[in-house]
């Protein structure tokens, strides 16, 4: 992720990674609490630009603010200090990790004292699965009366490595999460929508990280007209439709191969949802749209 040129912004200034230090003290690493976001930026038609940065650090104040965290940077501010980061290390294609951590606290009420970190790597899709075989998780997504679950916090992907590693331990690339109702609720780390005749369905909001890739493919599908319902749904729904993809800002939009070993039964590239992967693959990258 870093080397010794790699440079962060932490605490108010632009540092070398590897010069970071870290407090023991802190609520963030000790209970998980902290916030945080996934981004991308791509080089486009227009040069370097971060796809939906307003959304992700709007995403990231509300983050903080259901979890009590202080945390006064403006969306603009965010935005700005990204794209200095992106040309200080001098990266187009990369993914973007800003993180507010608490410290030094070690009680269990709200945090004092806020820090934010932005990193960033250079990043392409080059290594993911082209389709992915999931399986349904025997671990189930936290449950919303106990958790903030449409915050992005640190604690909460304990459960998503959890899953994602059971899933790989059983010879899967990932793992589809329910809610505690039986419901499909997600994966790990993307949100997840299913193809049959014509339309596609995903989970409608509530046990879910509603995600701004989900917003992006509800557009697209808004804009090519290809009728798509937010609705509750079992995995024996799912098990043998049309087609399946998972969709997140960093795995984009990634077909499913099978669930449970069920094979998902039409050619993709003939598809709905191959056209709107497509779609979304465009938009990212060509702003002239
Ligand atoms: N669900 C979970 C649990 C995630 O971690 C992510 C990635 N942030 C998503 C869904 C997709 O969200 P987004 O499209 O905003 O990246």
């Amino acid at each position: 992720y870093y080397n010794d040129d790699t440079v962060i912004y932490f605490d108010g200034k632009f540092m070398k990674a590897k010069d970071a230090g870290m407090d023991l003290y802190g609520q963030s690493l000790h209970y998980g609490y902290s916030v945080f976001e996934g981004i991308k930026s791509y080089t486009t038609d227009q040069g370097t630009r971060i796809f939906k940065a307003k959304e992700h650090y709007e995403r990231l104040k509300r983050s903080a603010e259901l979890m009590h965290i202080p945390f006064e940077y403006s969306v603009e501010q965010l935005t700005d200090l990204t794209y200095e980061l992106l040309e200080r290390n001098g990266f187009s294609d990369a993914y973007i990790r800003p993180l507010v951590t608490c410290s030094p606290n070690m009680s269990l009420s709200k945090g004092k004292k806020s820090y934010l970190s932005l990193l960033a790597w250079e990043w392409n899709n080059g290594y993911l699965a082209d389709k992915m075989k999931i399986m349904t998780s025997e671990f189930q997504r936290p449950n919303p009366k106990a958790f903030k679950v449409e915050a992005k916090v640190g604690g909460h992907y304990v459960n998503s490595i959890l899953a994602c590693q059971d899933a790989k331990d059983k010879g899967y690339d990932e793992a589809l999460v329910l809610d505690e109702n039986g419901y499909v609720a997600e994966s790990s780390g993307a949100n997840v929508f299913y193809e049959k005749d014509g339309i596609l369905f995903t989970p409608a909001k509530g046990s879910i990280l509603p995600g701004i890739t989900r917003q992006t493919v509800m557009e697209i599908c808004n804009e090519l007209n290809i009728p798509v319902q937010e609705t509750f749904f079992k995995p024996e729904e799912m098990r043998g439709a049309d087609a399946g993809f998972f969709c997140g800002t960093a795995a984009e939009i990634v077909a499913l191969d099978s669930l449970d070993d069920v094979p998902f039964t039409k050619d993709w590239k003939a598809t709905a949802s191959e056209k709107v992967q497509q779609a979304y693959l465009k938009r990212v990258r060509v702003l002239s749209l």
